[in-house]
Order: C-alpha cells, then sequence, then structure tokens
C-alpha cells in the first residue's frame, strides 16, 4: 500500500531541508505544491492557466484547482509507493480534500511530522537574512556572517535585506502561519497521526527524529 506523507512546519523550521532527506531516504517524491504551480504556471497547462487567472486578480487560487493539480502529480508513476506531501493542506477544509483525493489512490495520510520551534527561534533564523546584491549569495547574521558586515565574502558586493527577511514581515508571515494552520494541527493530532519534532536542534538530529517517526 501506498505511503502518504503530509509534512508541517513554520517559515524558517527548515522544512524544505528535511523534505528533501526524507524524500532522499524513503525514494518517496517530494511533492510541493508550491513547485507544482510554478510548474504548471510555466508549461501553462489549462490548470497553471486557469490559476495564473485567480493570481492575477490577485485572488487566492480556490482549492479544487490545487486539488486537481496534486490528483494529476499522484497519477504519475513514480507515485505509485506514495508520496511526501508538502505546502498542502494548509486548512481542515483541504485536508478533507486530500482524505477524499488519496481515497482514489487507495491510500490515506499516514505521517504527519510537525517540526516546530519556538517563534523567537524562527524569527531570529529568518530576519538574519542578508542577501548580496549582485548574485544573491545569502548570508545570515548569526549563523553565517560574512567577514565583514554589509559585504559579500565572496564578491566583495552590498549585502542588503530583502522585504521578505525583514522582521516586521517575518514576524506577520510566522504568526499567519501558526494562526492558519493550527485547526489543521489539532485535526491530525485528534486522529493520532500527528508527530511533533523539535525543529531548534541540530539539522542531522532533527532528520534522525523525523526519520524514527517514519519508522526508519
Ligand atoms: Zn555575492
Amino acid at each position: 500500500m501506498a505511503t502518504f506523507i503530509v509534512l508541517l512546519g513554520p517559515p524558517g523550521v527548515g522544512k524544505g531541508t528535511q523534505a528533501e532527506v526524507i524524500a532522499e531516504t524513503t525514494g518517496l517524491p517530494h511533492v510541493s505544491s508550491g513547485d507544482l504551480f510554478r510548474e504548471n504556471i510555466k508549461n501553462a497547462t489549462e490548470l497553471g492557466t486557469l490559476a495564473q487567472t485567480y493570481m492575477n486578480k490577485g485572488e487566492l487560487v480556490p482549492d479544487d484547482v490545487t486539488i486537481a493539480m496534486i490528483r494529476e502529480r499522484l497519477s504519475k508513476p513514480d507515485c505509485k509507493e506514495g508520496a511526501l506531501l508538502d505546502g498542502y493542506p494548509r486548512t481542515v477544509v483541504q485536508a478533507e480534500a486530500l482524505e477524499k483525493l488519496l481515497a482514489e489512490f487507495d491510500g490515506k495520510v499516514d505521517y504527519v511530522p510537525y517540526i516546530t520551534a519556538a517563534e523567537a527561534t524562527l524569527i531570529e533564523r529568518l530576519s538574519g537574512r542578508w542577501t548580496c546584491k549582485a548574485e544573491g549569495h545569502i548570508f545570515h547574521e548569526k549563523y553565517n556572517p560574512p567577514k565583514l558586515a554589509g559585504i559579500c565574502d565572496l564578491d566583495g558586493s552590498e549585502l542588503y535585506q530583502r522585504d521578505d527577511d525583514k522582521a516586521e514581515t517575518v514576524i506577520r508571515r510566522i504568526q499567519v502561519y501558526l494562526t492558519l494552520t493550527a485547526p489543521l494541527i489539532a485535526y491530525y493530532r485528534e486522529r493520532g497521526i500527528l508527530s511533533e519534532i523539535n525543529g531548534a536542534q541540530p539539522i542531522d538530529k532533527v532528520s534522525a527524529d523525523l526519520l524514527a517517526v517514519l519508522g526508519k
């Protein structure tokens, strides 16, 4: 039977890195809803074009469009054994839609690892990011500081803080995530498939805890 994993975690918790580790270890494809949107839009598929019309109007893409993209992705041969879902679902309504969809594939959500960390840790990680103006090289005030403050080690260009990396934006993003997903977390916890993973640990330790949850 296919195995489906829903990976949850707020911005700054290192979800992308861990998704790669899980995909590599389990052999399950990493199905990121963000990537699916970008690919469908880039390839101007019917669904991509439809999604784009909503985005052009500044509206949210309806759930049925997203579900259709995921259905199409899960129908591909590499998802025969299951998939690691990332970025979807975000709400209880979407989780219910996902349950119906996975039933079409004789599957269900088997594991929901939720990587967490204190809000202050997430804010520190995300808001300390500085980007090189020339090549986009990324530094971090605390974890990967440039030799000279404000200057890129690699090409000597000026470093700046992207709007996305400014403290007020970061705080809002984290709070929106936590508020929006709280009911989803409760939904999966009630079903007994949610496992909290301490994302404040070193990356290797987080990976080990995750794989243990998945029985790997
Ligand atoms: Zn640079």
